[in-house]
């Protein structure tokens, strides 16, 4: 049984990575912000599908928080086998000429420094030359690495191409010591988080203009990751997988 800590797991693709996880046996550590409706129901979804789930709450900008949280995981859980980094946020569309500094800044707390701390922990633990059992890391990048989301959020593209490389330069430093990591770069995906940015209904409207002709779901997304975690991805390592129907 794989034991897997996923930051931003109470809702969107991390709620639907955590139900793929559940679902094959595994046991999950969900972390979230503040909706502990929507946590507990993830929870009770990833014990319906045959897994174990623990509930963490914390905010991944904070270093104490993130270091509690990886205490909390294993101390439920056992040694962590792997982790997904998926806590991520979105702002308003903006022009960077009109993007308030206190938004720069969250951006980058949120979707780099979070990650970082994330990435970090299990770079700590997982490793077999620091007491680990070796694992996968998988982090969730976006599509906006590539495409740069001008007049959207370059921001968010930005530090979406951070955490790719993230991915890359961690792949290297920890391959020798058992763990994989890889990143997914989601497209256009029905979740909240478009809400949150101010347009609803922009994974539907843009996702019909892409190749595969729709929004992904965020299950698709899910897979991939799930993929990635587990040994059947076990000679893959420094991969940026595109998960965006064409786009
Ligand atoms: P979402 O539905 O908005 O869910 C975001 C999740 O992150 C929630 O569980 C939220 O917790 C949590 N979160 C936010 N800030 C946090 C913090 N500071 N500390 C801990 N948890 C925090 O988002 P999503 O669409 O599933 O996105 C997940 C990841 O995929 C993000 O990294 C995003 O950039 C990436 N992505 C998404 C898309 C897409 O089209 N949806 C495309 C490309 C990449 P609460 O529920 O408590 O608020």
């Amino acid at each position: 049984m794989e034991h897997i800590l996923i930051t931003g797991a109470s809702r969107g693709i991390g709620r639907a990575t955590a139900i793929l996880c559940g679902a094959k046996g595994w046991s999950v550590a969900i972390n979230y912000l503040k909706d502990d409706a929507a946590a507990e129901s993830t929870a009770r979804a990833v014990d319906a599908a045959g897994g174990r789930a623990v509930l963490i709450k914390g905010d991944v900008t904070r270093e104490d928080a993130v270091i509690a949280m990886f205490d909390a995981a294993t101390a439920a859980l056992g040694p962590l086998s792997g982790a997904v980094i998926n806590a991520g946020i979105v702002g308003p569309t903006l022009r960077l000429a009109d993007m308030p500094a206190d938004r720069l800044q969250r951006m980058f707390d949120v979707n780099v420094y979070g990650a970082f701390l994330c990435a970090r922990e299990c770079a700590r633990r997982l490793p077999t030359d620091r007491g680990g059992a070796g694992g996968s890391i998988v982090v969730v990048s976006s599509a906006a690495s590539r495409l740069g989301s001008p007049s959207e959020y370059i921001d968010y593209a930005a530090s979406k191409s951070a955490v790719d490389t993230l991915t890359i330069g961690l792949a290297k430093e920890l391959g020798p010591a058992g763990v994989r990591v890889n990143a997914v770069r989601p497209g256009l995906i029905e979740t909240d988080i478009h809400a949150s940015g101010g347009q609803p209904d922009r994974a539907r409207r843009l996702g019909a203009m892409t190749p595969l002709g729709r929004a992904g779901r965020a299950e698709e997304v899910g897979e991939a990751i799930v993929w990635l975690l587990s040994d059947r991805a076990s000679y893959t390592t420094g991969a940026i997988l595109d998960v965006s129907g064409g786009r």
